[in-house]
């Protein structure tokens, strides 16, 4: 009789079962990996909440992921027993124009790993080598399952072009926001100014070396802009990562002409927005998508080379088996929230 493993299925929105399975094999060209740690996001949120568009019940979770390679199937030789590693989340089918092109985090049939194919939320996971990304020996498990929500924001400074010398607003203190804004200092960026209505989110953008913060709640924004940035050139760059309405309405009116906006934000609700200003001003409104395996790679460089800071988005750890304490938390206390973990082994 095979070994058996707890596994965390969400059966339906706010329903997480703990269900003993089968620890599965890897197959050729496969790895076993032993879970250590799970990151939640916004997105795993809004499945909890049944909001998500992509996502069908039951389905196990788990996209930011570390573990340690405890065996592997025929073939893989780039990996071993005792690597830590994390997997780059996306499946793909490799065929499609967007594939073809190297735009697979756009693939016409993309399925994401806790979302629209079972996730890491399990003792035990099997995971293809080559979508497979090697942690450095040095970087903890709890870094380690940060590296992908790190390789979003690393996607989307790479779409923003060179940032040496420019000055850079980052709309949203949270997570994403947090990190979209120190990669851009640690990239070269000559300054940036980061956003948010929620104090403690701008209390860790502080402690994480984050230059100017801004409660747009308690001070004028566009005032803020000009003074620190100077009054005609205010920022060089936008970043839009509050994926509100409110947001997405102050960064149009606040970019500078001719600037480019990135959107970051996944947007729960779709935003109005008055296309006649972004027209009159030649503003650009640049989307960016996930990452691919190469954003993972910087991911890690920014962090091995001190310039990124991961542990003080740390906000919260649970066991394994208290996965819907995490959600309780989440949902109670946003405002002394950023990332959850959960432990798993
Ligand atoms: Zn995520
Ligand atoms: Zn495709």
């Amino acid at each position: 009789m095979r070994e058996k493993m707890k596994q965390a299925v969400m059966t339906a929105p706010k329903k997480i079962e703990i269900e003993q399975v089968c620890i599965p094999s890897p197959e050729k060209g496969e790895v076993l990996i032993h879970i250590k740690q799970i990151g939640i996001c916004g997105s795993d949120v809004h499945v909890y909440h049944g909001l998500h568009p992509y996502v069908s019940y039951p389905i196990v979770q788990g996209h930011e992921t570390s573990g340690e390679v405890v065996a592997v199937g025929e073939g893989v030789t780039i990996f071993k027993s005792g690597d830590k590693v994390t997997p780059e989340p996306q499946v793909f089918c490799g065929k499609c124009y967007p594939c073809k092109h190297g735009l697979y985090n756009i693939c016409n049939d993309l399925k994401v790993i806790g979302f629209q194919q079972n996730g890491s939320a399990c003792d035990y996971f099997v995971y293809p080598a080559d979508r497979l990304v090697k942690l450095p020996e040095s970087m903890s498990y709890e870094q380690g399952a940060m590296i992908e929500p790190l390789a979003v924001a690393v996607r989307a400074v790479k779409k923003a072009g060179d940032l040496t010398g420019k000055d850079v607003l980052v709309m949203g203190a949270g997570p994403i926001g947090n990190l979209v804004a120190q990669t851009a200092i640690g990239i070269g960026a000559a300054s940036v100014m980061i956003t948010d209505t929620n104090g403690f989110r701008l209390v860790k953008a502080s402690e994480c070396g984050i230059d100017h913060v801004v409660n747009p709640l308690v001070e004028d924004l566009g005032e803020k802009l000009k003074e620190v940035f100077g009054k005609e050139k205010k920022a060089d760059i936008i970043f839009e990562c509050t994926g509100a309405q409110t947001g997405l309405e102050a960064v149009i009116k606040n970019a500078r002409k001719g600037t480019d906006i990135i959107i970051v934000a996944v947007y729960g609700h779709a935003p109005t927005v008055d296309m006649a200003l972004v027209n009159e001003a030649e503003l650009r409104l640049i989307g960016t998508a996930r990452y691919n395996i190469d954003d993972f790679q910087t991911a890690i460089d920014l962090v091995t080379n001190e310039m990124v800071k991961l542990s003080p988005l740390i906000t919260d750890s649970f066991d394994f088996v208290d996965y819907i304490k995490a959600y309780k938390k989440i949902e109670n206390s946003p405002e002394s929230t950023m990332k959850v973990m959960i432990k798993v082994n």
